[in-house]
C-alpha cells in the first residue's frame, strides 16, 4: 500500500513538473543521527546537493531565480548532529541552522538526560540506547558558531506549545531567545522551530508570538517555499526510511498530501494578529 501511494503521488508529481515546471525552495530537517546512519547521511546531503543549491541560512531565498534552493536545519541538539556537521558538512562548506532546546543544552547527567528524551521530547523508550541520543555541550556550539552556523531557538522545555497556557508559551518563545543568545553569546537569535513541528502542534496565538520575537518561524509542514513569507515549511528526513522513501521526500513529491495542512497554516497566518 504505501510503495502504491508513493509511486502514485511520484506520477502525479512528475506530471504536475512537466505541465507546470516550478523551482522548489525546500528546508530540510534532521534529528538525531544514529552511527549506524552517519554515511546515509551524508548520501542524502549529496542527493540534496545533486538536486537543489544548498545556500547559507543567513541568506533568503532567491524567490524569481531558476535554480531550486535549500536549506539545512537540526532539530533538538543531539552531539550526532555535531558530529556529522564536522565531518561532512564542514569539508562541503555547507552551513546550517541548529534549532537548540536551551534546557536539553544545559543537561549533563545521564539520568536527567534519559528523562527529558523520555518526557520532554516523547522519544520511546525502546529507541533510546545508551550511548546515542547525547546532548551537544557549550564547547560544541562554540565550535559550530566559529564555522559560521547559525543557532535557532527551540523552546526551553520542548513542550506542546498549543498545550499550555499563554503566559507559560510566551515564556517558552521569548526567554529561550534571550537565554540561549546570553548563553552562547551570540548576538540575536532570529529563528525559531516550532516543537513536533506538524499543523496539530501550534495555534494562531503561538504563530503571533513565534513572528513577533522572531524573524523566521520554523514548522515541520511539508511544502515548498516559494514566497517570501516568514513562515517556513519543512521537509523532515528520516534517515531510518529506506533511502527511495527519503528521496521521495526531497524530490518534493509528498507536498501534495500536505495541501490541507498548508492552508490551515494560511488561515492561521491570516488570524494570529486578531489574538
Ligand atoms: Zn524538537
Amino acid at each position: 500500500m504505501k510503495n502504491f501511494f508513493i509511486s502514485f503521488l511520484t506520477f502525479l508529481g512528475m506530471l504536475k513538473n512537466a505541465f507546470y515546471p516550478k523551482k522548489k525552495n525546500k528546508i530540510f530537517i534532521f534529528h538525531e543521527i544514529e552511527k549506524k546512519n552517519y554515511k546515509k547521511f551524508y548520501k542524502v546531503i549529496k542527493y540534496i546537493q545533486s538536486k537543489y543549491e544548498i545556500i547559507n541560512p543567513e541568506k533568503k531565498f532567491n524567490t524569481d531565480g531558476k535554480v531550486s534552493q535549500a536549506i539545512i536545519t537540526f532539530d533538538d541538539g543531539f552531539l550526532s548532529q555535531y558530529e556529522c556537521t564536522k565531518k561532512y558538512l564542514d569539508k562541503e562548506n555547507i552551513k546550517a541552522i541548529f534549532f537548540v532546546i536551551y534546557d536539553f543544552m544545559n543537561i549533563n547527567s545521564k539520568k536527567k538526560h534519559r528523562e527529558f528524551l523520555l518526557k520532554n521530547l516523547k522519544i520511546k523508550p525502546q529507541y533510546i540506547n545508551n550511548k546515542e541520543f547525547k546532548n551537544m555541550n557549550f564547547r560544541n556550539f562554540q565550535s559550530l558558531i566559529k564555522n559560521g552556523h547559525t543557532i535557532g531557538s527551540h523552546t526551553l522545555s520542548h513542550p506542546n506549545l498549543k498545550k499550555i497556557c499563554k503566559e507559560k508559551c510566551k515564556i517558552e518563545i521569548l526567554k529561550s531567545k534571550v537565554s540561549i543568545s546570553k548563553k552562547l553569546g551570540v548576538k540575536k537569535i532570529n529563528n525559531f522551530a516550532i516543537t513536533f513541528g506538524g499543523i496539530n502542534y501550534f495555534n494562531p496565538y503561538v504563530l503571533k508570538l513565534c513572528k513577533k520575537y522572531y524573524k523566521s518561524t520554523h514548522t515541520g509542514i511539508r511544502g515548498s517555499n516559494n514566497n517570501s513569507h516568514r513562515v517556513f515549511f519543512r521537509e523532515n528526513c528520516d534517515l531510518n526510511k529506506d533511502f527511495k522513501e527519503i528521496k521521495f521526500l526531497i524530490d518534493g513529491y509528498a507536498d501534495l498530501y500536505y495541501v490541507f495542512d498548508r492552508i490551515k497554516l494560511k488561515f492561521y497566518n491570516f488570524i494570529s494578529h486578531k489574538c
